[in-house]
């Protein structure tokens, strides 16, 4: 019997999800710390910030005392400590990626400026909480904290100085203009360091009073680069530098810093040793970067999803009011409905509405599996320290444990009863084990969703924006339509563009450990396609399955010249090919999240009467992401399988690849799935050889038999897809709406 039997196949939507939804689907229905924190944040997203948005504060690149205002209602309402531990003064135990994915979501569902200048002071903090020593963690972290009553002590505000003016320091992080030298080292004493850091967009330079700063050596007796705290009030020079004109993201401020200060050696995050009379830092600038970015780039990418789904409730009270007024009365379609009686409308909602979801499904995935990730990560740190294993070394440690961690995914996959229990226990006990396991996926999962969530995002937003009409492209729009789509453009940009991320992902999905549990999400959602195929599963298991092929295909492949295909500088395929991944992943995700949230919500008695509503409508707007994630994946797929080998039918007399139905129905047989033949692609050359314009084959099937097979199955994994949007976009003419949005307030 399907799951989804018992769930009333009639039932739909009758409100937009509210916490009890969201909490379930994001999986904090057990985290009363991060509900209350969820409140707080609201509160001052849909009051303070919500009203500086209202009354034009967005109008202006200085940073105004209407804006600093903010500051202080972050810190009053707990956003500024959620990123401290209990010993420095925060409130949250443990990792708190989930908990400040969840601020940054909620700011950004207003304004996502607000939410960068909370966040950018994480950022700034952060080289000293991944990296920092111990005195150095203790004594920044609480001078972080918002001073409790009656402590008389200066706030730190901090900044994260990276970026360069042009040409150094963008994408490419190793061009380091930033120099460090040695000023001063007395016998016996501790060094005095000079430091010089011209930074280039830096976010809270306004306002902030420590900076990490890359830099890289200009001195002989300093080994590398490194990142340094500089703190406002060191000898030397602290120019805040000119504001940046933005055209987004304006609660936040931006400047071009230009710092020339002396600091103690202490100063440089992480500490160093000496050795041979030369300054040797204990992590370089790009290890640091690394181990920041790859959390907050999470966030970053949630903000955009936030975005998409505050678009829904302002566009629906758009449609619904459209032509109410003139002649339309009450009860009639007219009056009640508006636009929502054009089905166009209604079918690009959907698609913002389902990328909203599936977008945040695959931010919250990210950020819940670092917290998994963090105590593992730091478990690991430890271990490799105890043997003194650094750099080289300690990736060779690392990878040692592959072997380990792919027979404990193959142990895992299996049923208690088929396995090696006893083996199984080992090697989940085993901290190494699990932290290349999570780390394989982290080092996707994080690129993924800044990338997709954002790029994607962006996209998704014009669409939102369009759907207002000429409303959407003014400051008068409600939700702050037009302001979101141009932010989701630096949402898309910092903390490394999208050319970053898919960089990355062209390294990191093709890590062994990555695509054991990809080939298992495969047979996971084969196994839901069959328990629930309302959901889209099916359609994308074989999406999923195709990329993998296209995937194994192209590391081998060779194009029409004999050149490689995937290489690192053959960014045109391995970038597409990241694309089509992140597709899938947002969509897998999404149908978890969904399934998750019928599983629980079945057992919480308050949510009997909507849940079913809820679950039928998130299964049909799976349904509507898995097939367009299946069709970009299979497009991106055959263009790239395809589109580098030549047409051989061009030369002579134009293209023949394009068939007429006779030609077609005379091919039957030929191409495989057609009618079940096991005829193979080669016979196309034999076929075009009695073609009626003899031009020879023009169609280079040899060896992608398999290909072509699974894309035709991937089309017809499509049935159904556009009934559930129709579903979907009714149940948006029927959900109940509030009277007025619920910001600004
Ligand atoms: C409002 C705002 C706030 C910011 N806040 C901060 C901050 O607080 N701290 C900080 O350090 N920085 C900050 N930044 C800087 C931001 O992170 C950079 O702008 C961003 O990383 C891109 O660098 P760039 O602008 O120099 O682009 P470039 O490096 O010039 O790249 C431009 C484009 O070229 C292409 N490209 C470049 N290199 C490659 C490559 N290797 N492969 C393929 N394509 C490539 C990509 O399409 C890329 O988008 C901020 C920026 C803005 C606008």
């Amino acid at each position: 019997m399907p799951a989804t039997a018992d769930v009333k196949t009639h039932s739909t939507l009758q409100t937009l999800p509210g916490d009890d939804i969201r909490q379930l689907l994001w999986r904090f229905s057990d985290r009363y710390d991060l509900a209350m924190l969820v409140q707080s944040a609201r509160t001052v997203a849909r009051g303070p910030v919500a009203r500086l948005v209202a009354t034009g504060a967005r109008n202006s690149h200085e940073w105004t005392p209407a804006k600093a205002s903010l500051l202080p209602a972050f810190d009053e309402s707990g956003i500024t400590a959620a990123f401290l531990d209990p010993q420095h003064g925060g409130f949250i135990e443990g990792p708190k990626n989930l908990a400040l994915a969840l601020i940054a979501f909620e700011l950004a569902w207003v304004d996502a400026g607000a939410a960068t200048c909370s966040l950018a002071g994480n950022l700034g903090l952060a080289p000293i909480h991944e990296r920092g020593t111990p005195l150095q963690r203790d004594l920044y972290m609480t001078l972080a904290a918002p001073p409790k009553p009656g402590e008389n002590r200066k706030q730190i505000r901090a900044a994260f100085a990276l970026t360069e003016p042009i040409p150094f320091v963008g994408v490419e992080t190793g061009i380091l203009a930033g120099k460090v030298r040695i000023a001063e080292w007395e016998e016996g004493k501790e060094p005095l360091l000079n430091v010089e850091k011209r930074g280039r967009f830096i976010t809270n330079m306004s306002f902030a009073n420590v900076v990490t700063a890359a830099v890289d050596s200009d001195d002989s007796r300093f080994k590398g680069s490194c990142m340094i705290i500089l703190e406002e009030g060191d000898p030397g020079t602290w120019d805040r530098g000119t504001p940046t004109k933005k055209l987004v993201h304006q609660l936040s401020s931006t400047r071009d810093p230009v710092l020339n200060v002396r600091v103690p050696a202490h100063r440089i995050v992480g500490g160093y040793s000496v050795k041979d009379g030369v300054i040797v830092p204990r992590y370089s600038n790009s290890e640091i970067i690394e181990a920041v970015f790859r959390r907050t780039r999470v966030t970053v990418g949630l903000m955009t999803s936030a975005k998409l789904l505050s678009a829904v409730e302002p566009v629906i009270m758009y449609q619904r009011r459209r032509f109410r007024g003139g002649e339309g009365a009450p009860g009639t379609p007219r009056y009640e409905l508006g636009l929502q009686q054009k089905e166009d409308t209604l079918h690009r909602l959907v698609d913002v509405w389902a990328t909203g979801e599936a977008s945040a499904a695959l931010g919250f995935a990210a950020a819940r599996l670092f917290d998994e990730l963090d105590p593992l990560e730091r478990q690991k740190d430890a271990l490799l320290a105890s043997k003194q294993l650094t750099g080289r070394a300690a990736f060779k440690a690392l990878a040692a444990m592959n072997t380990d961690a792919l027979e404990y995914l193959g142990l895992a996959a299996k049923s208690p009863d088929r396995r090696d229990e006893t083996r199984f226990s080992e090697l989940k006990a085993n901290g190494l084990v699990q932290f290349v396991i999570l780390d394989s996926l982290a080092n996707v999962l994080c690129p993924a969703c800044k990338l997709w969530n954002t790029g994607h995002g962006a996209n998704m937003m014009r669409e939102a924006v369009s759907l207002m009409g000429g409303y959407g492209v003014t400051e008068d729009c409600p939700g702050f339509l037009g302001q979101k789509w141009m932010d989701a453009q630096l949402e898309a940009t910092y903390e490394g563009p999208e050319a970053v991320q898919r960089l990355q992902l062209s390294i990191t999905m093709t890590n062994e450990l990555f695509l054991a549990q990809y080939r298992q999400w495969i047979a996971e959602m084969n196994r839901i396609a069959s328990e629930r195929p309302g959901t889209g599963a099916c359609t994308l298991a074989s999406a999923m399955r195709l990329w993998l092929w296209t995937l194994n295909h192209l590391q081998t492949a060779t194009d029409a010249d004999g050149a490689r295909l995937y290489h690192k500088s053959r960014q045109s395929v391995t970038f597409p090919l990241a694309d089509a991944l992140c597709w899938l992943l947002a969509a897998r995700q999404f149908i978890l999240d969904v399934i998750e949230l019928d599983e629980k919500g079945r057992t919480n008695p308050a949510l009997a009467e909507v849940l079913p509503g809820f679950v039928n409508f998130f299964t049909d707007l799976c349904h509507v992401q898995s097939a367009r994630a299946a069709g970009e994946a299979g497009r991106i797929c055959a263009e790239l399988v395809h589109g580098y080998n030549r047409h051989a039918g061009w030369d002579e007399a134009g293209c023949h690849a394009c068939y007429s139905a006779e030609e077609l129905t005379s091919l039957e047989g030929i191409i495989p799935g057609i009618d079940g033949s096991a005829r193979a692609y080669g016979d196309v050359a034999e076929a075009n050889e009695t073609h009626p314009l003899k031009a020879g084959p023009c169609v280079h099937f040899e060896g992608l038999e398999d290909f072509v097979r699974l894309r035709l199955k991937l089309d017809g994994c499509l049935t159904g897809a556009r009934l559930a949007k129709d579903r979907a976009a009714g149940a948006l003419t029927k959900v109940m709406m509030p009277e007025a949005l619920d910001y600004p307030v």
